[in-house]
């Protein structure tokens, strides 16, 4: 069991040395409580174990997995930079104090103001697609900017690897059916595209999918990234400033999983990385940087939704119902996702009956989980849902009119407010009637 647990002397569940009955006492829930250190730690162990094999090292936080104001300046602070995927992303990454040399923009079916946006930003656009490329090359006019600067505008490209992989089949961003990036068979074209369009294609990304908790995959991505990015790199005259093997690294969620062992895992990859460099003469003075880009992996275990148990209920099956819904985190509804859940005010008592955890959606799928050993909980228990880190406010709508709740920052013990709940007001947000509706 590698779930990130911590259980205090009341056996209430801690996380980041606060109590979590005191938090749901003081702010109310449902409520998402965010571990600054545990989110330190994290970045801090993947960027050790790689610099450890390979120096010239950048992580990338992939920051759709959770955009917190607070959480990005964290982010920035340990010197992370940003994989955004957005023209909303790389805006909040721009106001967090990350410098647009630190943000790179990977989108998918990105449109043309959207593409102004980002040049204006100075931040390097990764493309996805041939239209991408041309579309670009319209507006920007790469020919003019060598002329006018001498320096050809830097762009690189997401491939596709035809390897996928990740927790559900949604998740998996590799191979024939997917969306993103470039063909693996076509590279070469298009980077010579690239330099006749006047572009300086100085980069190869790739990004197979989410939620990896075995290597194999990720290792078999970076060997074909590799492979390609050599191939490209022998048949033109590129040299890569960087490769970029995207994201993905997955947590424990469920107690039988273990955490991705990193030192191994970084050692494996690095080990691929350079010993490809040497076999296709990329290893010269000017060697590609490495750069990933995890997500989940940073901030997925650093959280946990604080929701309160209203209502028990022995109908066809026994519901436990609580104070938040799918509105609040929808990845078990969307993916079927395990996240564990524990009783926060007895967080050590054993499990008794099967349970489902129902949330307040009117939607029959909105449940936390399905026959869930559990111990017995009572109305007034506080339930955490946990590793709500990620891919969970990001996720968070209003849907069924409920506003989304407050995020509580804590470190050493004590919390501060990060982003206030929202009001029935700000469900009208940007809304307006028109005369000759109005009342
Ligand atoms: C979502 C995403 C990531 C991060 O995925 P995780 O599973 O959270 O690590 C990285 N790169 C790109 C391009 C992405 O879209």
């Amino acid at each position: 069991m590698d779930l990130n647990i911590k259980i205090n002397q009341q056996d209430h569940l801690d996380i980041g040395g606060a109590d979590t009955v005191e938090l749901a006492k003081e702010y109310g829930t449902p409520l998402y409580v965010i571990d600054e250190n545990r989110i330190r730690e994290n970045y801090k162990r993947v960027y050790k174990a790689f610099t450890k094999y390979y120096s010239d090292f950048k992580i990338f936080y992939a920051c759709k997995a959770n955009t917190n104001l607070s959480v990005m300046r964290i982010l920035e602070e340990v010197g992370s930079s940003i994989d955004a995927v957005s023209p909303g992303e790389v805006y909040t990454a721009l106001n967090t104090g990350f410098t647009p040399d630190r943000i790179l923009f990977t989108g998918n079916n990105v449109k043309d103001e959207e593409l102004k946006y980002i040049d204006e930003t100075g931040v390097r656009i990764n493309i996805d697609s041939i239209s991408q490329l041309k579309r670009l090359a319209n507006i920007i006019n790469p020919k003019k900017i060598i002329k006018e600067t001498g320096e050809a505008y830097k762009i690189s490209f997401r491939v596709n690897p035809m390897v996928g992989a990740g927790h559900h089949e949604h998740c998996i961003t590799g191979g024939e059916m997917s969306k993103f990036g470039i063909k693996d068979n076509e590279a070469v074209e298009v980077y010579k595209l690239a330099e006749e369009l006047g572009f300086n294609p100085v980069g190869m990304h790739t990004h197979i999918g989410s939620g990896i908790l075995d290597p194999e995959p990720f290792k078999l991505a970076t060997t074909v990234l590799m492979d390609i990015a050599g191939v490209v790199a022998q048949k033109t005259d590129i040299d890569f400033e960087f490769l970029d093997l995207g994201g993905g690294l997955g947590i424990p969620y469920t107690p039988e999983e273990h955490l991705l062992d990193i030192n191994p895992f970084a050692e494996e990859i690095t080990g691929i990385f350079k010993s490809k460099l040497s076999e296709y003469g990329m290893d010269g003075v000017k060697s590609p940087s490495m750069y990933i880009e995890p997500g989940r992996y940073i901030v997925g275990d650093a959280s946990v939704i604080l929701t309160k148990v209203n209502t028990v209920k022995d109908s066809y099956r026994k519901f436990i119902g609580v104070d938040s819904g799918f509105n609040t985190i929808l990845r078990p509804s969307m993916y079927d996702s395990y996240h564990h859940i524990m009783v926060a005010n007895k967080a050590s008592a054993k499990e008794v009956e099967t349970l489902d955890i129902a949330g307040n959606v009117c939607e029959s799928g909105d449940l936390f989980a399905r026959d869930r050993p559990l111990p017995k909980i009572e109305e007034g228990d506080l339930l955490a849902i946990m590793n709500a880190g990620a891919y969970s406010f990001s996720m968070a709508s209003q849907y069924n009119s409920r506003p989304r709740p407050a995020e509580v920052l804590v470190k050493n013990g004590e919390s501060e407010i990060v982003r206030e709940k929202e009001t029935y007001d700000d469900l009208f947000n940007k809304q307006i009637i028109p005369e000759r509706l109005k009342k």
